[in-house]
């Protein structure tokens, strides 16, 4: 099923209070789509799981007002989408020459997922072959950062470095040392050492990255390109404060300080904090506990009488008795993962 700009439109409707747009801003969206104004997107893939792709594409999944569509089409047809290695129709030089059109073109967004591998020269994650030569991440990221009105870094590791980063010590504050095997530089910090101070850089982490979190921001820059909205307010990590704002521990349902919970010492015991148990909400900060996650019914559980207007997020991770581990802090994962 293909869809169209009003269908977006109408998926942004639906879903005005999860992306914070008022009726003002809806209008102005509106017209930002009729006016062909929508920017085009180069979105590349480093050394990551591609899993912010694979959780973005799910957001337009059952959405109400538009049913079930393909969604690659809501990125082709209205963000125009000139390159994405996962719903490209066209592959090899064809998909490489749409990602160089875009550039020639200028005026593009660059949304980067996954981290920078610098180690051996940046061969250990190569992105496209350009008349005939083998083009690394760290140089596309270069080389198409350098003329982008934006940089968005989706999800972990494209923000700070993720699991491909994970390796003792720990990632101090930016600016860093690459770590890791490969070397593994954010895409801020790669940007920063090759030079590349222009574009605007606004860091989508998460491990994935909440669908919502990225249609916010792509929305934001709709407005912003269309002369209705500024840039949103960033916080030290480069993360909009509108989503990455608030404590996950302090709005927690299980925080002891406004509830009398008593700790979980095992997992699986409903209703208590699992601080005991390594949760890091206390020290993340994203809006999780009000957004939830898993949009739309649970398979086994839909009730096709519902009306999908109605459903809800399913879960988040403290309300399915997992722990929070901090997937939107710079130090996330922690740890050695190749120890
Ligand atoms: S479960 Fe985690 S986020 Fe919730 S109150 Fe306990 S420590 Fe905080
Ligand atoms: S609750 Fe914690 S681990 Fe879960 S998505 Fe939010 S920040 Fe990440």
């Amino acid at each position: 099923m293909r869809i169209t700009r009003r269908s977006f439109l109408k998926y942004c409707t639906a879903s005005a209070a999860a992306l914070g747009l008022n009726p003002v801003m809806l209008q102005q969206l509106e017209a930002a789509l009729a006016s062909d104004g929508a920017p085009t997107v180069i979105w590349l893939h480093g050394s990551g799981c591609q899993g912010d792709s694979v959780s973005f594409l799910n957001l337009f999944l059952d959405a109400p007002a538009v049913g079930h569509v393909d969604t690659k089409d809501v990125l082709l047809n209205n963000i125009n989408l000139a390159y994405h290695t996962v719903v490209m129709a066209s592959a090899g030089d064809t998909a490489v020459t749409m990602a160089l059109q875009g550039k020639r073109k200028g005026g593009y967004v660059l949304v980067c997922e996954g981290g920078v591998a610098t180690a051996f020269g940046g061969k250990a994650c190569r992105v496209m072959t350009i008349g005939g030569v083998e083009k690394t991440y760290q140089e596309m990221v270069l080389e198409l950062g350098a003329n982008a009105l934006a940089v968005l870094s989706v999800g972990a590791c494209a923000s700070f470095g993720g699991i491909p980063r994970s390796i003792y010590p720990l990632p101090p504050l930016l600016p860093s040392e690459p770590s890791g095997p490969t070397g593994i530089l954010s895409v801020e910090e790669a940007l920063a050492a090759g030079g590349v101070t222009g574009p605007v850089i606004i860091n989508i982490p998460g491990c994935p990255a909440h669908p919502d979190w990225v249609a916010w921001v792509v929305v934001q820059l709709i407005l912003v390109l269309a002369g209705q909205a500024t840039l949103p307010e960033l916080d030290a990590y480069k993360r909009p404060t509108a989503l990455y704002g608030g404590n996950v521990h302090e709005n927690c349902p299980r925080n002891p300080n406004y509830h009398p919970t008593v700790k979980a010492t095992t997992f699986g015991e409903d209703g208590k904090c699992l601080e005991d148990l390594g949760c890091r909400g206390p020290g993340a900060y994203a809006d999780c506990p009000f957004r939830g996650w898993n949009k739309g019914p649970i398979p086994q559980l839909e009730d096709l009488s519902v009306d999908p207007a109605n459903y809800t997020r399913a879960n988040w991770c403290v309300d399915s008795n997992g722990l929070c581990f901090g997937c939107v802090e710079h130090d996330f994962p922690g740890g050695d993962f190749y120890a």
